[in-house]
């Protein structure tokens, strides 16, 4: 298909087509795609700063439990250890679970998560709540705050784990109605799910809190002892083998509050393990606000930062953070500590490393290293999806209540929610580092020098217009409107155009002087435009992609130099006459130029617009064209990149060579033939277009012996 449509003459389009969809030339893979094509080896090794999350989490748990006020000296240990003192009273109540429960309970356990751990997790979040409703109840009475606790207990030889919280606990009715029926309001809506879908697999049911009932993914029995806050409250207990039935007695010695013992499954007694349970719990609950104790000791020590006031926040606590969440060993250069209520709850913080990305990190094709949390409760540790994959380099914390706890991998992905927090975040995120900017130009020219790959990804992989252009203001140039080595922006560019002025000019080279003297650049000099330099190899194609900035054409001055063609009328040349060819000799010579050229070229014409240079090729598309000479390595000789590009050879006749080529044709042919190949090679070196100029050297050196022959 891209060699139907070269055939017709557009690169643009056969490049395009060739790399997949209308609007993506990289088809999605990123600029990544690109480079492991241009680099061949472009990591040859694993940076080593990254460490595993259990040596940097035990390092940051030490140095908080020195540097945090709720410190060691408040914590006699080992802590009130979970003891027996339940006993049942009288006799069982049974109870049939509602029949909608038992099918739930068959799809948790068969298919909600990924991993069984996160049963830990759902407890955790369940005492936490049951504590926050406590405390919200005591507050809003005026009431004293009882020790506020969730303790973890293991013990390998029962083969059980006991979770145990000092909240609100549960009556006799809610005991029933929680864990036994689904009538929450998010569950009618589950319900009504469920019916309207053939298929009851795991795709809708993470949607509503089944968080309770992940305990029967381990559990073959599930024991829960309750105690509601109130005063003379009397104790329940409640077992379960997650069946179709449970139980429901009365009991003495319960604590206020809620314990849960689970009796684990013969291949779940891991969890019956003090050091599996401790690393599930660092994982996920690390940030839970109330203390959580495993065998008496206290787990959690961290603070979330994200929901703290920013301006609490000192450096080194960010740099404590940015090192745990990110495990790695450097500081962050930016910080952005973003809070919103509306249209979503977000509480996040983001950082950029201070550490250069490896080309492994660039070329890394995996989404975002961001955490999800929901209410200070791990979600995910790398949230694939909760940023445009971009904006891969940053390092942090998204917080969000509107995510349910209970999502799994595959919904979160498709979620709308998601999508719409994606575009929250990105454009935030484009406005910080526009801030930037401002507050130290300095600063965020280095960021653009370490991290303009993603941002010219960002461009390349995404489809709609406004959100590219917004991309693009975080882009960077050299201008020869300006010295070298100062930065501007599109922004800034447009703001300096003449009013009326629709175009931004630009330049594609390997540097500063290559651009300075180009003999497209010294086409276009002539016009008094600004042109935009650029230097990476990705901004040609980055630029093709952007298209438009601010409602005015993006070109290549390459490009403007064809198209202007047609008003070339117009262009007053100011040389004398007696400067140049005339007429007469120009189309001798031309004759003569395009017997000798061949099919290297489509047409040969004279240029008024060179000046020091002989001759330039023209192509239409240029950038294009390059690009996908590049990537497809099609044309090996000449003749075959003249049938793709079709190239106009211009030249200069009042340039002194090829004046002498003039003469030199009815006096010398062998000579006249060797410079006119050396002056089209030129003109494609020139362009871009002509990689290895080795096999021109052979051709040089008669050249060079020739001219020398006479003297
Ligand atoms: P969710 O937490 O999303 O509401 P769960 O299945 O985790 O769903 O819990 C169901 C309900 O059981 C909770 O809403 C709560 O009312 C009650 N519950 C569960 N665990 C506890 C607990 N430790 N203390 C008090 N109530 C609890
Ligand atoms: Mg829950």
């Amino acid at each position: 298909m891209a060699a139907s449509a070269l055939l017709r003459g557009n690169l643009y389009r056969a490049l395009r087509s060739w790399s997949g969809s209308g609007a993506t030339v990289v088809s999605g893979r990123g600029l990544s795609g690109c480079i492991t094509r241009y680099q061949p080896s472009p990591w040859h090794s694993v940076p080593t700063s990254r460490k595993s999350l259990s040596t940097l989490s035990s390092i940051t748990y030490r140095r908080y439990t020195t540097q945090t006020a709720e410190s060691k000296e408040e914590e006699p240990a080992p802590h009130t250890i979970i003891s027996d003192t339940e006993n049942v009273q009288g006799v069982a109540s049974k109870h049939e679970f509602q029949a909608e429960t038992k099918k739930l309970l068959d799809i948790v356990a068969r298919s909600l998560y990924s991993e069984k751990e996160v049963f830990i997790r759902e407890l955790i979040s369940n005492g936490s709540d049951a504590l926050e409703k406590l405390r919200h109840k005591l507050l809003s009475q005026g009431s004293a705050l009882p020790e506020m606790e969730i303790h973890l207990h293991t013990d390998p030889e029962k083969g059980t784990l006991t979770i145990q919280d000092t909240g609100v606990g549960m009556t006799q009715e809610e005991l029933i109605s929680n864990l036994g029926t689904i009538a929450r309001s998010g569950s009618k809506a589950f319900l009504e799910a469920l019916q309207n879908q053939t298929d009851s697999s795991g795709k809708i049911i993470g949607q509503f809190g089944v968080g309770f009932y992940s305990a029967f993914m381990v559990a073959d029995k599930v024991v829960v002892y309750s105690q509601a806050s109130e005063p003379g409250s009397p104790g329940y207990c409640w077992t379960s083998d997650g069946s179709g039935v449970f139980e429901l007695a009365e009991a003495s010695g319960v604590r206020a509050g809620t314990k849960v013992i689970i009796h684990l499954k013969d291949d779940c007694k891991e969890f019956a393990s003090e050091d599996r349970v401790r690393e599930v719990v660092t994982k996920y609950s690390n940030f839970v606000s109330f203390p959580v104790y495993l065998n008496g000791k206290r787990i959690n020590t961290l603070q979330a930062l994200w929901m703290m006031d920013p301006k609490e926040i000192g450096d080194w606590q960010h740099e404590e953070f940015y090192r745990f969440i990110a495990q790695a060993y450097d500081k962050p250069r930016y910080t952005l500590h973003y809070k919103a209520d509306a249209p979503l709850n977000i509480r996040s913080i983001f950082y950029v490393p201070e550490m250069k990305p490896s080309m492994f990190d660039v070329s890394r094709e995996l989404g975002s290293s961001v955490a999800l949390y929901s209410r200070k409760v791990l979600i995910q540790t790398k949230a694939t999806d909760i940023l445009p994959k971009w904006l891969r380099f940053l390092r942090g914390v998204v917080d969000s209540e509107d995510i349910p706890l209970n999502l799994s991998r595959e919904l979160l992905q498709e979620s709308a929610l998601l999508r719409k927090l994606r575009d929250v975040l990105q454009r935030r995120l484009i406005k910080f580092f526009l801030d930037q900017n401002k507050k130290d130009p300095a600063k965020y020219n280095k960021f653009f020098e370490d991290y303009g790959l993603f941002i010219r990804e960002g461009i390349v992989t995404t489809q709609e217009q406004d959100v590219k252009e917004d991309i693009g203001k975080l882009l960077r140039f050299e201008s020869s409107a300006l010295p070298a080595g100062e930065q501007t922006s599109l922004s800034d560019y447009s703001s300096r155009l003449q009013a009326g002025s629709r175009n931004i000019y630009y330049l594609c080279a390997p540097n500063r002087h290559l651009a300075e003297h180009s003999p497209y650049y010294e086409a276009m000099k002539q016009k008094q435009t600004e042109v935009l330099f650029c230097y990476e190899q990705f901004d040609e194609l980055t630029l093709l992609h952007l298209r438009e900035f601010d409602k005015k054409k993006l070109i290549s001055v390459e490009t403007d130099i064809v198209v202007d063609h047609y008003k070339e009328d117009k262009f007053e040349d100011s040389r004398q006459a007696s400067d140049k060819l005339s007429e007469k000799e120009s189309e001798d010579l031309l004759a003569w130029m395009r017997n000798g050229l061949g099919s290297r070229v489509t047409n040969i014409k004279v240029t008024p617009r060179l000046d020091t240079h002989p001759a330039m090729i023209t192509v239409l598309e240029m950038g294009a064209a390059r690009h996908f000479l590049r990537t497809q390595q099609l044309a090996k000789t000449n003749e075959e990149r003249a049938q793709l590009l079709q190239p106009t050879l211009e030249i200069n006749t009042g340039h002194p060579l090829i004046k002498k080529l003039g003469q030199l044709k009815d006096t010398d042919q062998d000579l006249a033939k060797l410079l006119l190949d050396q002056i089209y090679e030129n003109a494609m070196i020139a362009a871009g277009l002509n990689d290895d100029p080795r096999p021109m050297v052979g051709r040089l050196n008669e050249l060079l012996t020739k001219a020398l022959e006479k003297h």
